[in-house]
């Protein structure tokens, strides 16, 4: 620890983001670094503490505390302080293969178990990782280093998200010849089409695979292992094979007017979107556009929010976020205590563009769940948590612009296969003709975020639109 009062002397401080405003007329990155002085500033606030949280990576009442890729946090901190930045990557390189990523999208769990947030706002170690890795891109210490022998086993790996390239990169290393299989077009799994351009550039993740495949990585795009590529030639090529297939088998939601126009699963709005980012007019026609819709997103979670802020990019008419959980508190309640990951209220950059654009923005209503069972015909004298105001019903069907599903999670897509039945989306043959002749779903949420003028007071929405 450089400055055993550094904790004392200087408050958390993080970099200011391009303005809401700004940042919606486009999908590129929206954080900034600090300048170096205020930098190595905020790694002299790490206390050195005995017993170091914050890289424990234990999951405590079903939640991670501290770093799960057990970063050597203090030692980086310390190292930034003394303005060691080279010897700093390397540390961070020791256990963690992606830095660049994880410092732009990690949701930070080190930051809930640091020993100074106890009573202080913690260390900004997320930041201090992307600066950390940023600056070493820059000055060009992060080369391709192939192993030295090599074994003479073959290893296929079977995707290419942050498992199968972390999984790769690490056999590489070992000198094994590493084959990593895709089954899209691109490298990178949800790095590269889930997660959209705005909070990790796509160049970054291409810079990462050039490297491995400079190392000696081969990869083979637009091969879905036990389709096109069958599982015993595998097996007969290869001496062992990794499987980091992901989750990308969507859970469905099935009640009525679910194969209605104009409901899609996350995914398909995201990847559909970053493809068309990247290939512009040749990404086909499954692109899917929010502009001047009446858009409903269902869930409230990161994809949701990737959801909301990829509709304000295209130009939306108006959001609804639901969430069935209720609203959390602004502070760690009493039933979770520090170090557990903090349960608390927290506004995500596309509800603060949300918010800038349509002028509202918050949980505004309040109920026990999501279903498709319809609201009592009076209001509830139920209150309103965070307001006290009397709970309403909220009569959220199909009828509108675009909905987005986003909340319902997924489940493996290798081991169950890449099909099933119960949870694939509607097809067009699947969807009725006439989405009227469907009843509309009545839902009751526990909180909804809506911004700006109500849809049902608007204007009919305009495409693929239940009327
Ligand atoms: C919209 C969205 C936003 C997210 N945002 C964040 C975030 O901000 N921060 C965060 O930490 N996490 C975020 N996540 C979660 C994170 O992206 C995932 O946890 C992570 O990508 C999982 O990595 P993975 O390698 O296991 O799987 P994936 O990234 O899903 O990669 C699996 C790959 O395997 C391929 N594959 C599957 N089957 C086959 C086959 N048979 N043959 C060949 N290839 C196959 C798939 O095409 C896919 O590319 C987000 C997820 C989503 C959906
Ligand atoms: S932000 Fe970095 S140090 Fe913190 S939990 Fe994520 S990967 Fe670990």
């Amino acid at each position: 620890m450089g400055q055993p009062t550094g904790f004392l002397e200087f408050s958390r401080t993080v970099p200011l983001d391009r303005q809401p405003r700004e940042r919606v007329a486009d999908f590129r990155e929206f954080h900034s670094h600090l300048p170096e002085a205020t930098m190595r500033e905020q790694g002299a606030r790490c206390m050195d503490c005995g017993v170091p949280f914050c890289h424990t990576g234990k999951i405590i009442d079903g939640l991670t505390s501290g770093c799960p890729l057990h970063n050597l946090i203090p030692e980086w901190n310390d190292l930034i302080y003394r303005g060691r930045w080279h010897e700093a990557i390397d540390r961070l390189h020791r256990t963690n293969n992606f830095p660049e990523v994880t410092g732009r999208v990690c949701p930070a769990p080190c930051e809930g178990s640091c020993v100074l947030g106890i009573n202080a706002p913690p260390v900004t170690i997320k930041v201090i990782e992307c600066a950390i890795a940023d600056r070493a891109f820059r000055e060009g210490w992060v080369e391709a280093s192939p192993p030295s022998f090599r074994t003479g086993k073959k290893v296929a790996v079977v995707g290419s998200g942050p498992a199968g390239l972390a999984c790769a990169g690490e056999l590489n290393r070992a000198g094994h010849a590493v084959t990593v299989f895709e089954r899209a077009d691109r490298v990178g799994g949800l790095m590269m089409y889930g997660i959209p351009a705005m909070k990790l550039d796509k160049g970054i993740v291409e810079r990462r695979t050039r490297l491995l495949a400079e190392e000696g990585v081969q990869f083979v795009t637009s091969t879905e292992v036990g389709k096109n590529y069958p599982t015993e030639k595998l097996r007969q090529e290869f001496d062992a094979i990794a499987l980091c297939g992901g989750s990308t088998v969507p859970r469905d939601l099935p009640v009525a007017g679910r194969a209605l126009a104009g409901v899609y699963f996350a995914m398909e709005f995201l990847t559909a979107n970053t493809k068309r980012l990247l290939d512009g007019e040749r990404a086909g026609d499954g692109f899917i556009s929010a502009k001047d819709k009446n858009v409903i997103v269902i869930g409230g979670g990161d994809t949701g929010t990737d959801c909301v802020g990829t509709s304000l990019r295209h130009g939306c008419k108006s959001l609804v976020q639901l969430e069935l959980l209720p609203r959390p508190p602004d502070a760690r309640a009493d039933d979770n205590p520090w170090p557990q990951w903090p349960k608390i209220f927290r506004v995500d950059y596309a509800q603060e563009e949300a918010a800038e654009i349509f002028g509202k923005c918050g949980p505004s209503r309040w109920w026990g769940c999501v279903s498709s069972r319809r609201p009592p015909a009076r209001p509830s004298s139920r209150k309103c948590p965070a307001a006290g105001a009397p709970c309403r019903p909220i009569s959220c069907s199909w009828r509108w612009g675009l909905s987005v599903l986003s909340r319902l999670g997924c489940s493996p897509s290798l081991a169950s296969g890449s099909t099933d039945a119960a949870t694939s989306p509607p097809t067009a043959a699947s969807r009725p003709a006439s989405p009227a002749s469907s009843p509309p779903a009545t839902w009751r949420v526990a909180s909804r975020w809506s911004y700006g003028p109500s849809p049902r007071a608007a204007t009919p929405p305009s495409a693929s639109i239940v009327s």
